[in-house]
């Protein structure tokens, strides 16, 4: 028997919660639920088919078209949306528990989220109230004004790689635009989803403002991107998936929001600050055992400081800290399903015949007892990889990195822009002219300029190329989910051509 920590009270059977109930499959279907530092099935989950989608639209509708919820005062949604803010922290230590023992990532690395999902619904709170729109006025002829309207049904599909949090990413601005919706959250990590519905009802959301179908991409997923009550599809996840899923929107002409992967670079300069150029690129790509979609996995390195930027990022790879995700010293836990170690794994082999294998390479030693069979990657490092190489242009997303070395700012840009993805991109230099031009040339939705990835909720967050389609973030989010609908008055006399006169 494993000894691993095990959250109290942990649900053996995670449910469906449509209009307002919590509900099994119509069909009675399930799947299974692993925990990743065991792989044994812990819980099952309904597995959510065309059917349970079908009640989960017919609630979602019927709450916004008679509820009262899209017809509220925008300070009254925003009450709501403090008090789900409060419950989240409240929850924060719960969360980060379950969050851990379902996904796998380091419990330091899970606690900060509980915080941040609970920022992201006052930060819409915030917005709706203070938010105000176009009237322009023709002098003594028109008046126009905008009309801003919640669309309708959400869709809102996420990944596993930091649930909950990104789960709120949707929820927050889809809700607080007055849209009701039904959340698809990814099968491998169902648990902290299953919070979410105590914590909108205490908080006083309407019954059939959010509904939430569990269950597998190709199934629920499909189902609900098919669904024809369903206008807007808020998705997160691979880029493949993203391709498949805008041909199946384009059927009823679906309004799309697409976050999808990234093979991001960062680029060190010569004349960089070192020491914090290494720190912030461990940090950047091992961060979250490397299953984060900014993650900085392509490493450029300008030749003066190449060797000595190799050899002290190798050494400190080799000294992270692997284990128990429970455990607060952890730095990399477990990833978070089999078959995606399986996958990550496949890539730590193409590497070693595409580059030079410095750190990590397979499984780390020493495991923490009960959890050999656990999904672990010791942090793996290949330098002087080529830029067409496999583990350059794919995205491996997890503890992964390629290094290789450039010599000219033109060959740097050449060699960042050089992959299909187009999500972050990370510059180390402290030439302030060079930083800005090379920004501006650099195919990427977000750049940090001697930094990884801290962001602000009011600045856009999105990608370029196959890393995405459109935004979310501050007001961009509220656009995605509302119609502006443009009202115009005539004040004066209207020029009308009189036809047939
Ligand atoms: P995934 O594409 O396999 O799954 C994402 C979600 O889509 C899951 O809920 C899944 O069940 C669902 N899904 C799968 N097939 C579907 C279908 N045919 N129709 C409808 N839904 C379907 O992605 P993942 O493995 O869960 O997540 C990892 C990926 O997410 C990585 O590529 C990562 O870069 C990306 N990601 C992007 C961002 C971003 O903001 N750009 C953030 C986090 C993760």
């Amino acid at each position: 028997m494993s000894k691993h920590f095990v959250p109290e009270n942990l649900p053996t059977h995670l449910q469906h919660y449509i209009g307002g109930k919590f509900v099994d499959s119509i069909g009675g279907e399930t799947f299974g639920v692993l925990d990743p530092v065991t792989n044994q099935d812990y819980a099952t989950a309904a597995a959510g088919q065309q059917a349970d989608i079908d009640a989960a639209v017919a609630a979602a509708t019927e709450a916004f078209n008679n509820g009262p919820w899209p017809k509220m005062k925008p300070r009254e949604r925003a009450n709501v949306l403090y008090k789900i803010a409060d419950a989240v922290v409240a929850q924060q230590d719960r969360l980060a528990e379950m969050e851990t023992f379902d996904t796998g990532l380091p419990i330091t690395q899970a606690k900060g989220q509980a915080q941040r999902a609970a920022e992201n619904f006052r930060f819409f709170a915030d917005l709706i109230v203070a938010q105000h729109d176009n009237a322009l006025k023709v002098p003594g002829s028109q008046l126009n004004y905008v009309n801003r309207k919640p669309i309708g049904v959400a869709g809102l599909i996420t990944p596993w790689n930091t649930p909950f949090m990104l789960e709120s990413w949707k929820l927050a601005p889809s809700i607080a635009s007055g849209c009701t919706v039904v959340l698809k959250p990814a099968e491998f990590t169902p648990l902290s989803a299953s919070l979410w519905a105590t914590i909108f009802e205490e908080a006083g959301l309407p019954a059939g403002v959010f509904n939430l179908v569990n269950g597998i991409g190709e199934e629920a997923g499909d189902a609900l991107v098919k669904h024809p009550k369903v206008p807007l599809i808020s998705f997160t996840g691979e880029s493949s998936t993203g391709q498949l899923i805008f041909r199946n929107c384009a059927e009823n002409l679906k309004g799309m929001s697409m976050e999808l992967g990234g093979k991001s670079p960062a680029i060190v300069f010569d004349d960089a600050d070192f020491d914090a150029a290494i720190d912030s690129t461990l940090f950047g790509v091992f961060s979250l055992n490397g299953e984060r979609c900014t993650a900085g996995s392509r490493i450029l390195v300008q030749r003066g400081i190449y060797e000595k930027f190799v050899e002290a990022y190798a050494a400190r790879a080799k000294n992270i800290k692997v284990g128990d995700p429970h455990d607060p010293t952890t730095q990399v836990g477990a990833l978070v399903h089999p078959e995606h170690y399986n996958k990550v794994m496949s890539y730590v082999e193409i590497g070693k015949s595409e580059g030079r294998l410095v750190a990590g390479g397979g499984r780390p030693e020493n495991l923490p007892e009960g959890q050999e069979n656990g999904s672990y990657v010791a942090p793996t490092v290949f330098a002087d990889v080529a830029p067409d190489a496999r583990i350059f242009q794919e995205e491996i997303f997890g503890p992964v990195v390629g290094i290789t070395p450039f010599d000219t700012e033109e060959e740097a840009l050449e060699l960042a822009n050089n992959t299909k993805y187009g999500l972050a991109a990370y510059l180390w230099t402290n030439d302030l002219k060079r930083a800005h031009n090379f920004a501006q040339d650099i195919e990427a939705g977000m750049v940090w300029l001697n930094s990884h990835n801290v962001r602000d909720l009011r600045s856009p967050f999105g990608g370029v190329k196959a890393s995405g389609l459109g935004h979310e973030g501050g007001y961009r989010s509220i656009d995605f989910y509302t119609d502006q609908q443009a009202v115009h008055i005539t004040l004066g006399d209207v020029h009308t051509p009189k036809f047939g006169a």
